[in-house]
């Protein structure tokens, strides 16, 4: 067991920027002490070994060291979302599936993240509890909808989706009208729920609505946003088409989800609102590379997943250029989980900077999930951290899965 790590040498993106080769102290979990590489002195493992504990010393020349990623939107309790192969699952498989799901997604470099939907305490407890290694995990349980909106997994045929079947730990998510989504948002919280998600127009899978469609009123986040905040929390909205977007800002959602149809007044909007975008980019590439594998989807939800892809590159471009604040998010579970990390290349694809991009999963991200001792590689920050292989500033994020070298949680070595 080891009390005290230092890890020398590497190239350090502290959460904001860039600040060249740096030794950071790790002690009980906590950043205690960071210091410019090779600037003459007693080094810092050194100086760490004198007060009799053990001191790890790792050289991490040749390598970044950021701090752990943040990925804001993920279905841990789901696989390939969407796909008719869940009808015939039996029902627990997917709590056995969170544990590898949660296991893949610390490996990735992602040591906190946000359930978008699925996750119910018992995972959040398990992980808690140590049976199963993972993220830190913060999670919505349900999915709010209307009747016949994304979240409402009722089919035409009589079949319910699998995702979205309520269970005594998750309740089902769809309710109608101001008072009955006040009840429905008090009671997830009830079973547990970290924030609120909610769906404010329709989306790729699900096959019966259309994502430029707008789902709930006005009046009706609005009450549900108020009942979040009364209990210290927040709403987070997939939203896809304009004026579903618009529709949760005005009501005060904290982040838009996915964000795919933008236009300057959304953009607007943003901006006066001070809102998060989480663009999981990954999202629709990985239905249609689902799609091309033979996995059995839907049609329609193929179909939408290839019109919206590109015009999603766009938006994202054209809000990041505005200023708007990114957030990193993926969507996993959507796409397999554990490639978290080529979020961060796609958003450097679609031109976000190297540091605007690795910002987007760390000091942003912790400032939408209001986390004060995450994102940042800083003195009495928890020492969750990723090694890298490389120069990032240098090399880019083109290959930001591959480099992934080493991974710390709590000052824990998990990869
Ligand atoms: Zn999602």
């Amino acid at each position: 067991m080891t009390d005290t790590r230092v890890i020398t040498g590497a190239q350090l993106f502290d959460g904001e920027e860039f600040r060249g080769r740096h030794d950071v102290l790790v002690r009980d979990g906590v950043i205690a002490e960071l210091r410019a590489s090779g600037t003459g002195g007693t080094p810092l493992a050194a100086e760490a070994s004198t007060d009799g504990r053990i001191v790890d010393v790792v050289d991490a020349t040749g390598k970044t060291l950021t701090p752990g990623l943040i990925d804001c939107h993920v279905h841990v309790a789901t696989d390939g979302a969407g796909s008719l192969d869940a009808f015939v699952e039996p029902f627990s498989l997917q709590f056995f599936r969170a544990a590898r799901n949660l296991e893949r997604t610390l490996q990735a470099g992602v040591t906190t993240a946000r359930d978008a939907g699925g996750a119910d305490a018992g995972v959040k407890a398990a992980l808690s509890d140590g049976f199963v290694d993972g993220p830190t995990l913060y999670a919505a349980i349900s999915i709010m909808s209307q009747t016949g909106g994304h979240g409402d997994g009722r089919m035409a045929s009589g079949a319910h989706m699998p995702m979205l079947t309520g269970h005594p730990g998750r309740p089902d998510g769809v309710a109608d009208g101001v008072d009955a989504v006040r009840a429905k948002t008090r009671e997830i919280l009830r079973a547990g729920a970290d924030h609120i998600k909610i769906c404010s127009t329709g989306g790729v899978l699900s096959p019966t609505d259309d994502p430029r469609h707008s789902q709930f009123t006005v009046a009706e986040i609005e009450a549900i946003v108020e009942e979040a905040a009364a209990q210290g929390t927040y709403v987070m909205s997939h939203a896809q088409g304009a004026e579903g977007i618009r529709n949760a800002l005005r009501a005060g959602a904290r982040s838009i989800e996915h964000g795919i149809f933008l236009d300057e007044e959304t953009i607007e909007l943003f901006l006066e609102k001070d809102a998060f975008l989480v663009p999981t980019l990954q999202a629709p590439l990985a239905v249609i590379a689902a799609a091309d594998a033979g996995a059995a989807l839907p049609t329609s939800v193929v179909a939408k997943a290839r019109m919206v892809a590109e015009t999603h590159r766009e938006s994202i471009a054209q809000a990041y250029d505005a200023g708007v604040k990114i957030a990193m998010g993926t969507d996993a579970g959507v796409g397999p989980h554990g490639e978290n990390l080529e979020e961060l290349e796609l958003m450097a694809a679609v031109g976000l900077s190297t540091r605007d991009a690795l910002r987007a999963g760390t000091t942003v991200a912790a400032s939408l999930l209001d986390l004060p001792t995450v994102g940042r590689v800083a003195t009495g920050y928890a020492a969750d951290l990723v090694l890298f292989d490389g120069d990032l500033e240098q090399a880019g994020l083109s290959e930001a899965r591959r480099r992934v070298s080493q991974v710390y949680q709590g000052g824990m070595r998990k990869r």
